[in-house]
Parts: C-alpha cells; sequence; structure tokens
C-alpha cells in the first residue's frame, strides 16, 4: 500500500467512528432536552452499542497495523495530513493501552458510583458514596498506570483533559492564585461600596428572558442557521458537525442574569465549536486541544465581555425594551455592580469570579492527595471541611453542601476540575492579547458589534484546532507560557474600582 492509499484508509476509518460519536452525540442531546423520562432505560442501551461500535472500529488492529506504516512515512504528508496523523496516532496510543477487561470494569464501577453518589448527596451521607469512591480512586491509580508518568500519577489522569499540563505546574500557578485572590476577597469583604441589588427582586418574564439571550447571540455571532437554543436543566453545548452546534439554557423567572450568562457561556463554547476551519470537518482536528482551552472561549464571553461595564451600557436599553417599566430607574454601574457581586459560598457552581478558583484548588489539593495516596477516602469530608474553612473562611453545615456537590468523582474523572481554573486564567491571557491587538475593542463591545473579537479568537484560537497543545497556542498568541498574572490582575483592577478599594 502506498503512502497515500494507507493515509486514505486510516482517515476513511476515523471518519467511520467520528460519525459513529456523532449519531450518539444526537442521542444524548435528545436525552437532555426533549427524551420522555420512561425512554431512559432504552436510551442509554442505544448509547451503550453506539459508543462500543466506535470505540472498537478506533482501536481495530487494522488501524495500528496503518499507523505502524505511517510512522516511517510521515515525511510524504502534507503538513496538514500530518498534524491529522499525529493526532490519530497519540489518541489511539492512549485508547489502547488499557486493557478491554479493565474498561468494562471502570464503566460499571461508573455505574453504580454514579447512583450511589445521587442516594449519598439527597441523604447528606458520605459512608453511602465511600466505598464507590474508593474504588473510583483505585481505578484511576490503575488507569494512571497503564497510561505511564513520570512524577506523579495524577499527571497521567490530567493529561485526558488538558494536555501537556502537569502536578508540578498546577501547584506554582495555583499557590500564587490562592494567596492573592483571599487577600482580594478579605478587602472586598470590608468594603465601603456593597452594590445594591433590590431591583433584582422583581419577576422577569420568561419568553423576554429566552428573547433577550437570542438577541445576545446573534450579536456575538452565533449562527442560527448552524446550531438552535433549547432549555435543559443542566445546560451544556454540543456539536454534531461545525455546521450543528447545539446550545441550552435554563430560565427562572426570579433570576434576571441566570438564562442570559447561562447563554453566553455556552455561546462561547459553540462559536469555539462553529469557528474550526471547515477542511477540519469530520477530523479529529476539528476539536479544542483540551478542556481548559474550551472553558476559557466560554469564560471570556461569559466574563470579560458580558459582565464589563461597556457590554452594559449598550444592553440595558435593549433590556428596557424587553421588560417595559421594570429597568427605568437602573443605571448600567447599577447592573455592573450587581453581576460582579463577590460573596463567598458553599457551591462552587454558584460562587463568583473572585471566589471560582478556591473551590477548584481545594478539589485540585484532595486528589492529588487521594491519587498521590497521602489521604485516605474516609478523611475526605474532614479534609474538605478544613480547607473550606483555610481557603474560603466558610463553615461546611453538611457534606451535601460540602464534598458531595460534584459529580465528577462518581465518573471517576480525576483531573478534570483544573481545567475551569486554567480557562479563567487562558481567558485573561488571551483578552490582554486581543486588547493589544485591537486597541479600541471596548468601544465595539459598547456598540453590540463583536466582529472584531470573534474574528481574532477565530484566527488565533479555533482555526488552530487541535494542531497544537493549549499551554503552546497560549505561549504561541499570548507570548508567555500559562500563568497566574494576567486573570490577578484583571480582578484586582475590576474589584479595586468597583467596591472602591484603597
Ligand atoms: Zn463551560
Amino acid at each position: 500500500m502506498t503512502t497515500g492509499e494507507a493515509f486514505n484508509k486510516l482517515k476513511a476509518i476515523m471518519e467511520d467512528t467520528h460519525n459513529l460519536r456523532a449519531a450518539a452525540a444526537v442521542l444524548q442531546w435528545d436525552m437532555e432536552v426533549c427524551m420522555p423520562p420512561k425512554g431512559a432505560e432504552a436510551r442509554g442501551r442505544h448509547l451503550a452499542t453506539l459508543s462500543a461500535c466506535a470505540h472498537e472500529r478506533f482501536t481495530d488492529a487494522a488501524v495500528g497495523k496503518l499507523i505502524d506504516q505511517l510512522h516511517g512515512q510521515a515525511d510524504a504528508l502534507t503538513e496538514d495530513e500530518r498534524a491529522l496523523f499525529n493526532e490519530i496516532a497519540y489518541q489511539y496510543e492512549r485508547a489502547t493501552c488499557i486493557p478491554e477487561a479493565f474498561v468494562r470494569r471502570h464503566a460499571k464501577a461508573q455505574s453504580a458510583a454514579y447512583h450511589a453518589w445521587l442516594e449519598a448527596r439527597k441523604q447528606s451521607d458520605f459512608s453511602l458514596f465511600k466505598p464507590h469512591l474508593e474504588c473510583m480512586v483505585n481505578l484511576a491509580r490503575e488507569k494512571a498506570d497503564y497510561w505511564g508518568y513520570e512524577a506523579s500519577p495524577y499527571d497521567a489522569l490530567l493529561e485526558e483533559y488538558e494536555r501537556g499540563m502537569t502536578v508540578a505546574q498546577l501547584r506554582v500557578i495555583f499557590d500564587s492564585l490562592a494567596t492573592r485572590q483571599r487577600t482580594l476577597i478579605a478587602r472586598i469583604m470590608n468594603a465601603p461600596n456593597q452594590p445594591d441589588l433590590s431591583w433584582l427582586e422583581q419577576p422577569w418574564n420568561k419568553d423576554q428572558q429566552l428573547q433577550f439571550t437570542e438577541h445576545v447571540l446573534r450579536d456575538i455571532g452565533y449562527d442560527f442557521a448552524a446550531g438552535r437554543q433549547d432549555q435543559a436543566a443542566h445546560p451544556f453545548t454540543t456539536s454534531f458537525s461545525i455546521q450543528d452546534v447545539r446550545v441550552t439554557t435554563r430560565v427562572d423567572e426570579r433570576m434576571f442574569f441566570s438564562a442570559l450568562y447561562s447563554s453566553i457561556h455556552e455561546g462561547g463554547h459553540a462559536l469555539y465549536e462553529q469557528g474550526y476551519s471547515q477542511t477540519d470537518e469530520g477530523t479529529l482536528l476539528a476539536d479544542a486541544p483540551s478542556l481548559g482551552m474550551h472553558e476559557s472561549q466560554s469564560r471570556l464571553w461569559e466574563n470579560l465581555i458580558g459582565r464589563s461595564l461597556p457590554f452594559w451600557r449598550h444592553y440595558l436599553p435593549v433590556a428596557r425594551g424587553l421588560f417595559p417599566g421594570q429597568l427605568d430607574t437602573v443605571t448600567p454601574e447599577q447592573v455592573y455592580a450587581a453581576t460582579n457581586r463577590v460573596t463567598p459560598s458553599l457551591i462552587r457552581v454558584e460562587s463568583d469570579e473572585c471566589t471560582y478558583n478556591l473551590h477548584i484548588i481545594l478539589r485540585f489539593e484532595l486528589e492529588t492527595a487521594l491519587i498521590e495516596g497521602a489521604l485516605d477516602v474516609a478523611d475526605v469530608p474532614a479534609a474538605w471541611n478544613e480547607k473550606m474553612a483555610t481557603l474560603l473562611d466558610i463553615e461546611v453545615p453538611d457534606d451535601a453542601h460540602g464534598c458531595l456537590q460534584d459529580i465528577h468523582w462518581s465518573h471517576g474523572a480525576f483531573g478534570y476540575f483544573p481545567t475551569y481554573a486554567l480557562g479563567n486564567l487562558y481567558a485573561a491571557q488571551l483578552f490582554d492579547a486581543m486588547t493589544a491587538a485591537i486597541p479600541d475593542m471596548q468601544e465595539h463591545v459598547a456598540c453590540g458589534t463583536f466582529d472584531t473579537v470573534r474574528g481574532w479568537l477565530r484566527d488565533n484560537i479555533h482555526c488552530v484546532g487541535r494542531r497544537k497543545t493549549a499551554p503552546d497556542i497560549i505561549t504561541d498568541v499570548t507570548g508567555a507560557a500559562p500563568q497566574p498574572d494576567a486573570y490577578l490582575n484583571y480582578l484586582e483592577t475590576k474589584y479595586t474600582s468597583l467596591y472602591g478599594l484603597s
């Protein structure tokens, strides 16, 4: 077989696995958005068959043979073909060094752990989850051994979500975040200017809220001819191709901000998916290099743009038109202050920009200790509560509001949490680079025009796909490796003026 024939054959198999995964994603979307509750059991079977087919096709020995042949002939490929080949070889290697028997054992344990976690959280009783968490930690260690690592088994797990990042790098970054964010929070708690939130206490019509979200999504450049917005209990974005990228949001009549920021956040993810290079369609290159990079796009739109004063200078008049008589006496400065209110709280998903990373640092410290064997599962609740007191000065009333609040450990997803914090850091670094490249960007935002912002992100981030790792993209685009200073400077500048800190 010639190099060209081998490459085309490999590409065709990859296209099959992509199509199977896309079909599974449609079923998954339907499950979250439209499916009647009684359909759940059968849907589980449909999804299991589809993902098993995709996995078998992807890890077939024939794929390994083609990869072996092409390894020696990669010079004959074009640059784009070589990038795709490298990505296929990387993912094949990761997938095949895990034995089938382990994959089945893991899936079974995961399902049991998930159900135990649901019940444990409901009853706020950690003991119900403890044996399952022990099992998931052991499986994670076993998986790290299959993948291999140099310094810490956690590095191997982290690689799955944030390729190119290590525990050692994260420790340095997180130490700096924890110190400066805690100092800032303490100053804010004692600040004279606490925001006025009284105007938020009125009902906000759900249909008008949805119209508002669609208006903003359209403005930021989300293409409704290549997507749609629906409602879901836990908002998410999914994509079946570059031309079909769907977002979901959640509307609550008592909450003015909830649907809006949920939509902008998912819109940021969706612009990434709609922004991949069309020539990469259906290949492994049409994907983000890491979860942190994906999250950087949602957080950049949601926080750095959506929670800015220029944004509200433009969108408060829009909101006044949608909610007649409800916002007449409110100023853009008041909305800006209300949407940036800081309150240390128990629950990660409800926390503000200033406290959010501390929730992540807590989980990172516990996870690394569990995986490296320095912490027993039995001691997790006490360790959690102690860290909440140190990091956020908060007392945890029960495990449901403490170590049982997140779904991730029941899935065995150790190494996932740090990507949320990295998303914040990447977003701030990219925002600085973008501001330098587009000096009048804030004026565009204040006019509700986002072509330059979206264009810059598309050229520098979206089109790259998986050709480079996230740390390499950040370094190339911003001139500095991933680091905490841009985010800390952004927070300190924003909150110093908002809260009148001296
Ligand atoms: Zn997100």
